[in-house]
């Protein structure tokens, strides 16, 4: 995990010094380049974790966020990749080796500043310039002392009460109005003690959330319809309706065998698969080829984690893609068979404990034996 994101952070500097020298590719994409994502960020006093939200980016981008040590976010502290359909996230300013941080990296009584940006998918980088920056001044400890969106931070001029131990404005965010999938939200910025007000801040929107969801089943004889609905809301997405083969495939929770999926597709031009519109990753299934159509298989392991229900399994390949309709059913529950129920328990594995004494037990007797036995045989 760690050494992934160390290497999507290398790739990412490689490629943006690449993309600095002039006639690369980058200027192909920059008719299409969206507009960088907007941010909030907050976090409590006395806590190293910052939260972390922002615009969802568009098809076939994603979002990369950073902390530097200056303003223009070349000096990179922590750095990490967030896929779709994401748009938040939390990072640990105590704990910088889980986010590719250089070699020795220690955040305390620093003052660093975050971004977000988006980077193209599969075009090595390609990303937009960087969001609003925040400036997060942390403490000893590495914990947050203060959180402002910078270059807008209210003045830290003289606080009037007399509960404040410096004589300064202490600064608090406080939402105002929580941002919904199409609605910006407000929040506030006030002093602690004084409660002299600072600047109202806009929260981004926070997007669709797009889930495919079967919304006619298939039969035997007919093709099931499904759909992209947001998670959030509920919206059904325009023109989102995909057909469902008419073959339904069933898989019990803890079972020990794969499910599998066909497609008609030969597996040269195999692409990769969907599980309700979400990119499983390739270690999750094998491919195999059949006759020139792509078996996939999915690991038990991966099956566990779908929820009981409906999913959509889409097989995507270079000419098209075909959606299967999945139904994974709860395990059967099994049986108590011990007879426990007039005995006293201390707690759910006390049944286990004379088992383990006899095994002792006998082990120790055969020990014993095989040393008597030896014993004997040295004596001779
Ligand atoms: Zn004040
Ligand atoms: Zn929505």
């Amino acid at each position: 995990m760690k050494n992934n994101r160390m290497l999507v952070c290398l790739l990412v500097l490689v490629f943006t010094l690449m993309a600095l020298l002039p006639g690369m590719t980058s200027e192909v994409f920059a008719e299409s380049m969206p507009t960088p994502p907007s941010l909030f960020a907050s976090g409590d006093v006395g806590d190293p974790h910052l939260f972390m939200q922002w615009s969802f980016p568009p098809d076939g981008w994603n979002t990369e966020w950073e902390v530097s040590l200056s303003t223009d976010m070349m000096n990179t502290a922590l750095c990490g990749e967030v896929t779709n359909p994401e748009n938040e996230t939390s990072v640990d300013f105590a704990r910088p080796e889980l986010y590719s941080s250089p070699p020795g990296t220690d955040l305390a009584n620093q003052t660093v500043y975050v971004g977000v940006r988006f980077i193209h998918a599969t075009e090595w980088g390609v990303h937009t310039d960087w969001s609003n920056l925040y400036e997060v001044i942390l403490d000893q400890d590495s914990n947050i002392e203060k959180v402002t969106p910078y270059g807008t931070s209210p003045p830290t001029s003289e606080c009037p009460s007399s509960d404040s131990p410096d004589g300064k404005h202490e600064w608090e965010t406080k939402v105002i109005k929580e941002p919904t999938c199409t609605e910006t939200g407000l929040k506030s910025t006030s002093c602690k003690y004084c409660k002299k007000q600072g600047p109202e801040e806009e929260i981004p929107a926070l997007g669709h959330k797009w889930e495919r969801k079967v919304k006619k089943m298939p039969t035997s004889t007919e093709p099931g319809v499904s759909v992209l609905v947001c998670g959030r809301c509920g919206l059904e997405k325009d023109d989102s309706e995909a057909p469902i083969e008419t073959e339904i495939q069933e898989w019990t929770k803890g079972t020990k065998s794969p499910a599998t999926f066909d497609s008609d597709t030969p597996s040269d031009d195999f692409s990769h698969v969907k599980v309700d519109d979400e990119i499983v990753d390739e270690s999750n299934y094998d491919v195999k080829d059949e006759e020139g159509s792509t078996t996939i298989s999915f690991n038990p392991e991966f099956l566990e984690t779908l929820p009981v229900g409906s999913h959509i399994v889409e097989i995507v390949s270079k000419t098209g893609s075909s959606s299967i309709y999945l139904l994974v059913i709860k395990e059967p529950d099994i049986e108590e068979t011990q007879p426990s129920d007039d005995l006293p328990k201390t707690g759910e594995s006390s049944g286990h404990y004379p088992w383990l004494a006899l095994m002792f037990f006998f082990a120790g007797g055969l020990i014993l034996l095989e040393r008597k036995k030896f014993m004997s045989k040295q004596r001779d």
